[in-house]
């Protein structure tokens, strides 16, 4: 039985949402859904299909794909076990892993490549801060079937048109090679050695990581670290001449396609299923937080969850952090606003009126119908504040003429008069007009 909040006593604490987990209100999700359009519309022109999956996936999914010793599997993922029958469960941290699920579990590589692309919110135990949520969302794209380097440089320009349709500039490309297995052993044991050597310098975490997962040493944000880091042996050294042929082939794309890159060798990512190419995205203008898209190849991946092997390439985008740099741009349109706001002074008027409004939506004109009655002249503020071009006033000498007053609301200019009531339809594209 579900518990009641008995009549009396103490007014219940008013219930918050979770910490580092945001409501996403008007008229700011507005912006949202330009946004969401406009990658859309991008997906379409480079060929991705939209693909959507869980958001909750067995816990060793992640466990899997990630690696033990990355920051999500170790201390980031919202795990639980499913109370009716004991699964072990986890809330998506990023989408990789549960799409390359889906395309071995429904064998959709059958036939060949697929460019997939999905949207959705991602869930990471983080300290909440700018640009840093608990739950925060994500766009990302997967091309999965096909071993590059053409499919790896399309999936980075992809994200520069991106950047072009958002109208954001700033943003900067990041490149590195990951190269194969035995090429980063090979680069490992160098690396541990270097780091052994100079085993005062080493952070705790370092010291832990440092036989675990001695790669992810190069990505530390501590600054203490950064002159050993900088000396550490470079992993592009070790490359073999395939490794370096994919890499040289990516690179010779986006020089083709006039798309500047800093080629970054202690670019390594979070997680353990990247070969080959990987990059990101970053600016200056979001503080710390300054990776707006991060990706690569993870050749590797489809066999470690079971599948055969199939390689891919993908990246994800955090839509939070390329939200807050379009506001700083200001290049999203402004909010949309109704064609058209019903006035209906009496409510006797109220089933023309519907009928009226009605055909108008039909005919693609956004209308907003008056609610709750009132005056006159209160409906008329509210019609002001929608934002609206035009208020229909259904009142009046008019409506017994069987006609409805179209007045102008913003261009004092604009012609004021009257419409019939039937055929709404055949003037609906007046109200259209800017
Ligand atoms: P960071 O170094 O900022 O923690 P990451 O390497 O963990 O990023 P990815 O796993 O590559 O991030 O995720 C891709 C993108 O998702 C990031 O570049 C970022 O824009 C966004 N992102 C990641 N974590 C968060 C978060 N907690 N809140 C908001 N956006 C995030
Ligand atoms: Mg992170």
């Amino acid at each position: 039985m579900p518990e009641h909040t008995p009549a009396t006593g103490p007014a219940p604490a008013p219930l918050r949402a979770v910490k580092g987990m945001n409501d996403i209100l008007p008229p700011d999700s507005a912006r949202w859904e330009w946004f969401e359009e406009t990658v859309r519309a991008l997906m379409r022109r480079y060929g991705y299909l939209n693909i959507r999956v869980p958001i909750v996936e067995p816990t060793p999914l992640f466990v899997r794909s990630l690696g033990e010793v990355t920051d999500i599997v170790e201390k980031e993922m919202y795990s639980f076990i499913d109370s009716m029958n004991g699964d072990a469960l986890t809330l998506r941290p990023e989408g990789t892993a549960g799409v390359v699920r889906a395309a071995v579990e429904h064998s959709m590589l059958y036939d060949g490549g697929k460019r997939l692309y999905y949207m959705g919110p991602m869930f990471r135990h983080e300290r909440p801060q700018r640009g840093r949520y608990r739950q925060f969302h994500q766009v990302g794209v997967e091309a999965l079937g096909y071993a590059g380097p053409d499919v790896d440089a399309e999936v980075i320009l992809m994200c520069r048109a991106l950047w072009r349709d958002l109208g954001l500039a700033d943003v900067r490309l990041e490149l590195n090679c990951l190269g194969q297995a035995g090429e980063r052993r090979a680069h490992r044991a160098a690396l541990v050695a270097h780091l052994e050597a100079h085993r005062e310098g080493l952070d705790a975490e370092a010291q832990r990581r440092l036989h675990s997962n001695p790669l992810r040493i190069l990505d530390t944000k501590n600054p203490a670290m950064q002159p050993l880091v900088e000396t550490a042996p470079k992993l592009i050294d070790y490359l073999g001449e395939a490794s370096l042929r994919h890499f040289e082939g990516v690179c010779g794309a986006l020089d083709a396609a006039g798309q500047a890159y800093r080629v970054n060798h202690r670019l390594v990512r979070g997680m353990d299923y990247y070969a080959l190419t990987v990059f990101e995205w970053t600016t200056d203008r979001l503080g710390a937080q300054g990776t707006v898209c991060g990706g690569g190849r993870y050749d590797g991946l489809a066999e470690l969850i079971g599948g055969k092997p199939a390689p891919g390439i993908g990246w994800g985008l955090g839509i939070e952090r390329v939200l807050e740099l379009l506001q700083q741009a200001g290049t999203a349109p402004p909010p949309p606003v109704p064609d058209a706001y019903a006035v209906v002074p009496d409510a006797a008027a109220l089933p023309v009126a519907v009928q009226v409004t009605e055909a108008l939506r039909g005919a693609g004109v956004a209308v907003l119908m008056h609610a709750g009655g009132g005056s006159m002249k209160a409906q008329f503020r509210r019609a002001d504040a929608s934002g609206a071009r035009w208020a229909l006033v259904f009142g009046g000498d008019e409506l017994g003429q069987g006609l409805v007053a179209v007045k102008p609301l913003r261009d004092a200019a604009a012609a004021q008069g009257t419409r019939p009531l039937a055929d709404a339809a055949a003037w609906a594209a007046e109200l259209l007009k800017r």
